[in-house]
């Protein structure tokens, strides 16, 4: 009997469970896009989803098969679909999902690009709701008969408010709702949301599980929990050759993937894959990163206020102890009135400036300028975003590098 294994030892025996050729460690990439059957039966055989296999690989090749593999192990689920990226994920779940008519609730404090495209989809006939997700009640006020899903992330980018999980896992259980939680901020090694009753779980892979801003990639992991027998949107024809469990996610990787395209490619599965075996060593080194940053800028007599759950007046920095395995490489904070943010930017030497999270390296944006721009001043003060806002990406530098680099930029600006 093989003994249980930890995260980190699963991943890096993972690839290995497939016997790749020749014993090789890794899953090699495989750029076939196609795949030849000395017997034509076995071909219809994968076409009617009688065989395992793979026949063209717009819906899916040995290369991110492999990764998908690990990503069902690290999220606890049952399987999971890879896209070329987040976005794609995203938006292929509910294209492959939800009819006409049917109304979603979301979080109003989703990732930016994600609040957008579910705003296109009500231009073609869906209905959505966007609601604060730091409470359940919020999310019950909001459901009607027609409601079929609820789409919340873990922890908040760029304020950091970490939804009411738990109570809304049980909510959506006790109505039947589709519960799909975007991970990406905390990724499966500081939560696995299965444990607050997730029905899908999404990941942004360009963010920490791929870690080194080298590959984009997104996926959405079926955790087993949702009853899709039950599911009024899927398609008769699956029902007569799936198993019951495995519905939702063979409408989503034959409607959102194959239809909809956004397919992993297979060098950048492979670059996910690699980086992913590091997935905790990166985190545990950038998660205290930012403990130690959040810490000595909420002492700082510059600095306004700082978002990180890790910090004891976080609103929900009890939830988070009590959820996460650690307080995320994510934080915000806002510099005074009158003190000039492009300046203090611009001092910084070993924190970059640019747009990318969960890369290795700490990335710095200011945020009212940049990605909430489009917004406009007024809505930003609606939603409690400072104009002197810096959204902090932390990556695993030597803890000092970075302590050093800010105070030598707030000496330079005082
Ligand atoms: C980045 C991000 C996405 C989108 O992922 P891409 O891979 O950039 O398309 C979705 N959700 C969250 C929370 C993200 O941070």
């Amino acid at each position: 009997m093989t003994q249980k294994r930890g995260f980190t030892t699963t991943l890096l025996h993972a690839d290995r469970l497939r016997k790749p050729e020749f014993g090789a460690l890794h899953q090699p990439i495989h750029t076939a896009v196609t795949w030849g059957f000395d017997d034509v039966q076995g071909l219809v055989n994968v076409f009617q989803n009688k065989e395992k296999g793979f026949a063209y690989s717009r819906q899916g090749n040995p290369t991110t098969a492999a990764l998908e593999n690990k990503i069902t192990m690290m999220e606890k689920g049952i399987a999971t679909v890879s896209f070329s990226t987040g976005m794609a994920a995203i938006m292929a779940t509910v294209f492959a999902l939800v009819k006409q008519g049917s109304h979603i609730v979301a979080s109003s404090f989703l990732f930016g690009n994600s609040r957008s495209v579910l705003q296109t989809f009500t231009e073609i006939g869906l209905d959505i709701d966007f609601v604060d997700a730091t409470d359940v009640n919020n999310i019950r006020a909001a459901c009607k008969p027609n409601t079929c899903m609820v789409f919340v992330e873990t922890i908040a980018n760029p304020a950091t408010q970490i939804a009411d999980l738990e109570a809304i896992g049980n909510f959506c259980e006790e109505h039947g709702l589709i519960y799909m939680v975007d991970n990406t901020m905390t990724s499966p090694y500081i939560f696995q949301p299965v444990n607050v009753k997730a029905s899908l779980v999404v990941n942004s892979l360009t963010k920490y599980i791929g870690g080194h801003g080298n590959a984009l990639g997104g996926a959405v992991t079926d955790t087993g929990l949702f009853n899709w027998d039950a599911y009024p949107g899927i398609a008769q024809i699956l029902r007569q050759q799936i198993k019951p469990e495995l519905l939702g996610i063979t409408q989503i990787r034959k409607r959102g993937l194959r239809d909809g395209g956004g397919t992993l490619a297979p060098e950048a599965a492979h670059n996910i894959s690699v980086g992913a075996e590091t997935l905790a060593l990166r985190l545990q080194h950038a998660c205290g990163n930012a403990q130690a940053l959040a810490e000595y800028l909420n002492d700082h007599p510059l600095v306004d206020k700082v978002y990180y759950p890790g910090l004891p007046d976080h609103p929900q920095h009890e939830l988070s102890k009590k959820l996460f395995r650690l307080h995320g490489g994510l934080m915000s904070f806002a510099l005074k009135d009158g003190v000039d943010i492009f300046a203090f930017l611009n001092r910084l030497q070993v924190v970059i400036k640019s747009s990318n999270l969960g890369d290795t390296r700490t990335l710095a944006i200011p945020v009212a300028q940049t990605i909430f721009f489009e917004l406009g001043a007024e809505r930003r003060a609606e939603m409690g975003i400072p104009e002197g806002m810096i959204r902090l990406s932390v990556g695993i530098e030597d803890r000092e590098d970075l302590l050093n680099d800010f105070k030598q930029a707030f000496d330079a600006i005082s």
